[in-house]
């Protein structure tokens, strides 16, 4: 008896020792799990960002800082981020540089009926007014210019060099050959070249649109108009100087830098209950290229982010952290926006732990890149990857780079964790920077479950912030 009374006695403290340590987490989980449950729900039911994302598109279309479709977009945003319970909604102001690419480009092949596809590259110059006709240097990479030397002058260097299909990670692709997109004029000028042609950052090797994207110029090198040649057109001019290495082309652009313009960030804050001062910031860029309608980069980042906290607060969640949904101006031609944003935050000294940033597109959701320590990332893993794995296929946690905007404020927050959303990869360089980046691209499933997928991390975050270690 004695004995067994002990046993007994030991057993209820074990037990209650089990209680306090193990019970609890489990308990945690399982309505980690139901919350869950009930985002998707929401999401996928009775989400907006699609009709959203509808408005912006269709009825303000693209939107380039500066320009009055970009102010337009801001505050209409800010209409919507109104009617939502946020303690306070507000403009931060940004000063950015408007660039026009004006009358649409002209190229051809000299003596025969070929037109080629060519889009400005955002920030470049225009050629003189009746246009350039030169004959073309064709190269693989700007490696290549110092062997042809001399051979350089006077000619519109056409660099030719195609996409890593192999590549399923497609934004590594991209990352191999846009330095060439935003350095190459520069170096072209420099041997004397007078225009600069750049196959465009395609993943489809038959994609008739030409895809524009940021340039910029060296100080003390002659600034010489570029563009950007679709693929398509990139292998017909690769072909036609294989037979005819002497053939000219014509090229006449429009485009040229317009000066200053005051804009802004749209900002919407959800005040935490328990702790206020810490921020988690959300968001994405608001601008657009000026071709295309701006859907998938980046309405669908700015909608989702949006419609990801709306799905929170019609669950009737409150927020122990405070939650800052930013959208920011100018990530395409300037990031702008967001060297704002970081400058304000730190000289007001804002402890802003946590930032999650949507800009690779509306498709399904993957899963999320972290920029944090090995073991945070890890714990992560370990702890909410289950949660979204089995049931809503998003499966993806890795050690990564934060999105454009929030890498650029978040040098002078170098220990916040920062999550990039990562939708699947595949299309998203098709449309890039494209006359094809319109709404109908956007499958209004794929988008919202891409909300619930950043809604239940944003929810995540905010229950067990102080637990990941
Ligand atoms: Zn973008």
């Amino acid at each position: 008896m004695f004995n067994i009374s002990i046993n007994t006695k030991m057993k209820n403290y074990l037990f209650s020792i089990y209680l306090l340590f193990s019970v609890p987490s489990a308990l945690i989980a399982q309505q980690d799990s139901i919350m869950l449950d009930k985002i998707y729900e929401e999401s996928l039911y009775r989400g907006e960002a699609y009709t959203n994302l509808h408005y912006l598109t269709k009825k303000i279309g693209h939107r380039i800082a500066g320009s009055a479709q970009a102010e337009e977009a801001v505050n209409w945003s800010k209409g919507l981020m109104e009617k939502l319970p946020f303690d306070r909604v507000y403009l931060q102001e940004v000063t950015v540089p408007y660039w026009d690419r004006g009358e649409k480009e002209v190229a051809k092949i000299v003596g025969s009926n070929e037109s080629l596809a060519v889009l400005a590259l955002g920030g470049s110059v225009a050629t003189p007014k009746d246009g350039i006709t030169a004959e073309v240097l064709e190269i693989e990479n700007l490696s290549d210019l110092e062997k042809h030397g001399e051979n350089v002058a006077g000619k519109i260097v056409f660099v030719n060099k195609p996409w890593d299909e192999s590549i399923v990670e497609t934004g590594v692709a991209y990352g191999l050959n846009s330095s060439q997109r935003s350095r190459g004029p520069s170096q072209a000028a420099k041997f004397g070249a007078v225009a600069y042609f750049f196959r465009s950052l395609s993943s489809s090797p038959d994609d008739a649109y030409p895809h524009t994207g940021g340039t910029g110029y060296t100080k003390g090198i002659d600034s010489i108009p570029a563009a950007a040649i679709s693929a398509v057109s990139a292998t017909k001019l690769s072909t036609t100087l294989k037979a005819n290495p002497k053939l000219k082309v014509y090229f006449k652009q429009n485009s040229a830098w317009k000066g200053l313009v005051e804009t802004h960030n749209v900002i919407a804050e959800w005040k935490g209950t328990d702790k206020p001062t810490d921020i988690i910031t959300i968001g994405g860029h608001i601008d657009s290229w000026d071709v295309g309608e701006g859907a998938h980069d980046n309405g669908t980042g700015t909608m989702g982010t949006l419609d990801a906290m709306r799905t929170l607060m019609v669950l009737g969640y409150k927020p122990k952290h405070s939650i800052r949904l930013v959208f920011y101006m100018n990530e395409e031609n300037g990031v702008q926006g967001a060297i704002k944003y970081g400058e304000e935050a730190s000289q007001k000294k804002e402890h802003i732990v946590a930032a999650i940033e949507s800009d690779a597109g509306g498709f399904a959701p993957r899963g999320f890149d972290i920029k944090a320590s090995k073991e945070k990332v890890s714990w992560i893993q370990n702890n909410w990857k289950p949660l979204f794995e089995q049931k809503f296929w998003v499966s993806r946690f890795l050690e990564g780079s934060p999105g454009v905007d929030s890498g650029v404020w978040g040098r002078q927050f170098p220990n916040t964790i920062m999550f990039n959303f990562r939708p699947d990869p595949h299309r998203y360089f098709d449309l890039h920077h494209t006359e094809k980046d319109v709404f109908e691209a956007v499958d209004r499933r794929e988008l919202q479950s891409g909300v619930a997928a950043i809604a239940s991390l944003l929810y995540l975050l905010d229950q067990h912030m102080e637990e990941i270690q």
